[in-house]
């Protein structure tokens, strides 16, 4: 399973006998040893790596682009972070913001900026995983830009996609009493993040000592092998319901519930008994001794649709496992609030919810 590999990868320096210097290459020779493999897969791509531009044919749909900028130490820890779990996640959060405009997504582009501490190997590993979120999301790799950096890796992914005029969906749109939903369980990329961020540190203490992941498959999976909610896509689509207002939890569900009210001028209550945190993840905020909530409310990068849907649409969407509605939205004066299990009313905000309340 991919969780045990994850266990011989993490704290593992890499081997010095399987190191070719990238200076070895020269970037074109890197661009082409990189990208060599790469078979165009969309009708829409006419053409991709290696030309000026890439030339994409969206024929009469909406064009949508998203970019991330990945650094080194401040996005990722190397010392955690396989670069294949890298490369995969940097496509799947691109894939992720594409998905939430109700779009698929069709090409990326990739420009990486590398010191000579990174071997052509590492750089393999990392567009092995880049590819392999490609492959499962069925998105060309299109091209990119390759250059030298002082220090570090930073990566930046522009993820292209295309949508029917009249199927966008924004965050500004949300209606007075549209129902909020929730795709998946919450908290769970947060949870994962604290426990490798603990045994980094006891690493640090004794690096003779093995890191203690037993139990945290799950969260460590969240946090290193996140996947973008297509499916659900799909299952709102078969069912005939249209987001009103849709974004994707990148930052915590507080933050990115507050940027729906924000841009729709509107308040809304969610529950604190409704939040789906899975039991590992409630397990794995138990260890850290804070309420699951806080992990579901602030813990950011589950990639979980959050969206909202007309009441009309309720019995349609409460048949569906795993999405989950978890509050409504009211009129701009009432405030943006989680009602908890005891009936109180907490402002939410965008950070520092938790500093309200810690169980
Ligand atoms: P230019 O001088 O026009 O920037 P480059 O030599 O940088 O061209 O790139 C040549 C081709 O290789 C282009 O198609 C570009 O998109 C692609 N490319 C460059 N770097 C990367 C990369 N890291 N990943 C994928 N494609 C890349
Ligand atoms: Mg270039």
């Amino acid at each position: 399973m991919h969780s045990n590999a994850l266990k011989i990868n993490l704290f593992m320096a890499e081997k010095k006998e399987n190191r070719t210097e990238l200076s070895e290459l020269g970037e074109f020779g890197l661009i082409e040893h990189l990208t060599k493999n790469i078979k165009i897969k969309r009708p829409g791509t006419i053409k991709g790596v290696g030309d000026d531009a890439a030339v994409i044919d969206i024929k009469d749909k909406l064009v949508l682009v998203s970019t991330d900028l990945l650094i080194e130490g401040v996005h990722f820890d190397m010392t955690y972070t396989p670069l294949k779990h890298l490369g995969y996640k940097a496509a799947v959060a691109n894939f992720s913001d594409i998905i939430a405009m109700n779009g698929v997504p069709t090409q990326i582009t990739v420009s990486i900026s590398v010191s000579n501490r990174y071997s052509l190997e590492a750089l393999e590993e990392l567009y092995n995983g880049l590819l392999l979120a490609c492959e499962k999301y069925n998105v060309d790799l299109v091209g990119g830009d390759t250059t030298t950096s002082l220090s570090g890796l930073y990566i930046s992914v522009t993820a292209l996609g295309e949508v029917e005029k009249d199927k966008v969906v924004y965050r500004d749109t949300a209606q007075k009493d549209d129902l909020v939903c929730v795709s998946g369980d919450l908290g769970g990329a947060y949870m994962g993040l604290m426990i490798l961020e603990r045994e980094k540190q006891a690493f640090k203490a004794d690096p003779d000592m093995q890191p203690d992941l037993q139990g945290y498959d799950y969260v460590i999976e969240r946090q290193l092998k996140p996947e973008a909610r297509q499916d659900i896509l799909k299952i709102l689509a078969g069912i005939d319901v249209r987001p009103t207002a849709m974004i994707d939890i990148s930052d915590g569900l507080a933050s990115d519930i507050m940027h729906i009210c924000k841009n729709s001028e509107l308040g809304c209550k969610l529950y604190e008994d409704k939040l789906p945190v899975n039991q590992d993840v409630m397990k794995a905020a138990m260890d850290f001794n804070i309420s699951s909530a806080t992990a579901a409310l602030n813990g950011g990068e589950d990639y979980e649709l959050l969206f909202t849907i007309r009441q009309n649409d309720f019995e349609q969407i409460k048949a569906i496992m795993g999405i989950t509605v978890i509050g409504h939205m009211c009129d701009p004066s009432e405030g943006v609030h989680l009602v908890t299990d005891k009936g109180e009313q907490i402002p939410l905000q965008a950070q520092g919810w938790d500093s309200f309340r810690d169980k």
